[in-house]
């Protein structure tokens, strides 16, 4: 991979949404402040943003570099902080075509994990492929990403579930920094599910899980972050507690996957436990609501789950920010339930199916976010230090984001300075495309 660029100089935007001056979670009623400035350039030096200044100060700036590297005229396009995927099963072997197509015929999750599907043939599968083969697989897949606008990745360890398949994974994310420019958030998820060789003894996986998997991982300095599926069915409130009990004494940071599909009491317990984040939350009561938004912990919603799997509903948004929790966005990147990376489409998806403001969605995406994986400090916002993960889209208005769903309007996308995504010359047959899609003021 190449060196950062020494000096990067982003001339002619139309303006740079910063987002909140301030690192830390952002919540009602200042959060839908994008932190708009026209006029400004951005000069990036050794992979951090050095300058943000106006663009005749920025060029000059570039200019008396004794190795200056490249300008980016933008052109009067939108620059934003790299968005920030704060939740994905990123990687994985097989797609799970089979389940998609039997959901479409009426078949429910019982129906389909008896017909050889779920998460189980995902284990399977993971469980008998390489770590090279993982790890080949997962580049493309985090390349689109980035391509899409995302510069900040976490993802789980889950679909192994036994020690050595839980450490090949967490060893594919950590090989996967050397592949690919993003910033990798690796969080252990060995109490995803309970694998079939234990089914008829719980305890002793979850056991297996605190014994022997999580000194594994900390010993081996893998994982950020220790997550647990916390659902009736799945892992109890007890065993979640007493997993991430020991995860936090080891120093690890928590979340949970919490009141998906039942308000078992999930969200409260993430509070309680001061957890980083608790997740999904499709289910979540009202006296959850209130637990989270009393609290430090990210609510992190999954909008593109809910509508893949055929949901006619979504998690609470509008309540959660209005109670004044911190939300944020992800795209739950997995064979099996979110097979999609796209963040801006998790924001449409915000906007138009969970009542957020195309503003507050934004945020949800970077700033609050880069929170829930303990990166409020260096990502989701364009500041003079921090790493210069720095979009430029083909649009003026941070409200477009949500607005042309599905559509992949990032045009040059950098992290830490490096370029992760640059079409051209690719599409300049195109004539038009590339180019904003809505017209320059007048
Ligand atoms: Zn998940």
């Amino acid at each position: 991979m190449a060196e950062p660029s020494r000096r990067l100089a982003f001339l002619n935007a139309g303006a740079v949404a910063t987002g909140p001056a301030e690192a830390g979670p952002v919540r009602r009623p200042t959060w839908d402040d994008v932190g708009l400035v026209r006029g400004v350039g951005i000069g990036v030096e050794d992979g951090r943003i050095a300058l943000l200044a106006p663009d005749d100060e920025v060029g000059e700036w570039f200019h008396a570099a004794a190795s200056p590297d490249s300008v980016v005229d933008c052109e009067g396009r939108l620059v934003t902080a790299g968005l920030v995927d704060c939740h994905t099963h990123a990687v994985f072997g097989a797609p799970r075509l089979e389940d998609h197509a039997r959901r479409a015929r009426g078949e429910g999750y019982k129906a389909i994990a008896a017909a050889g599907g779920g998460i189980l043939s995902t284990v399977a599968d993971f469980r008998a492929r390489s770590e090279d083969e993982l790890v080949a697989l997962a580049i493309p897949r985090l390349a689109l990403l980035g391509s899409l606008g995302t510069t900040v990745v976490e993802i789980k360890s889950g679909y192994g579930l036994a020690l050595e398949p839980e450490l090949k994974a967490l060893r594919a994310i950590a090989r996967l920094r050397e592949h690919v420019p993003l910033r990798l958030v690796a969080t252990f998820l060995g109490a995803h599910e309970v694998p079939p060789e234990y089914r008829s003894r719980r305890d002793a996986y979850v056991q297996l899980v605190i014994e022997e998997m999580l000194p594994a991982v900390v010993r081996a300095g893998l994982a950020e972050f220790c997550d647990v599926f916390c659902e009736p069915g799945v892992f109890s409130l007890e065993e979640s507690a007493a997993i991430l009990g020991v995860a936090g004494a080891y120093g690890l940071g928590l979340k949970l996957h919490a009141d998906e599909l039942d308000p078992s009491g999930g969200a409260e317990l993430a509070a309680r436990l001061g957890a980083s984040s608790a997740d999904h939350l499709g289910a979540i009561s009202g006296a959850g609501i209130e637990a989270l938004a009393a609290s430090g912990t990210v609510a992190v919603l999954l909008p593109g789950t809910l509508m893949f799997l055929g949901q006619a509903r979504q998690a609470p948004a509008r309540a959660l920010v209005d109670a004044g929790a911190v939300v944020a966005l992800a795209t739950d990147f997995n064979p099996g339930s979110s097979p999609g990376a796209n963040l801006p489409l998790m924001m449409t998806l915000a906007v138009s199916q969970a009542r957020l403001q195309p503003e507050e969605a934004f945020i949800a995406a970077t700033a609050n976010a880069a929170h829930a994986v303990g990166l409020s400090g260096e990502r989701g916002r364009v500041a003079v230090g921090l790493p210069a993960d720095l979009v430029v889209w083909n649009c003026r208005d941070v409200r477009e984001l949500a607005y042309w769903y599905g559509m992949p309007l990032a045009w040059r996308v950098y992290a830490s300075g490096r370029p992760c995504h640059d079409p051209e010359p690719g599409i300049s047959s195109l004539g038009s495309v590339g180019r904003p899609l809505v017209p320059p003021l007048s």
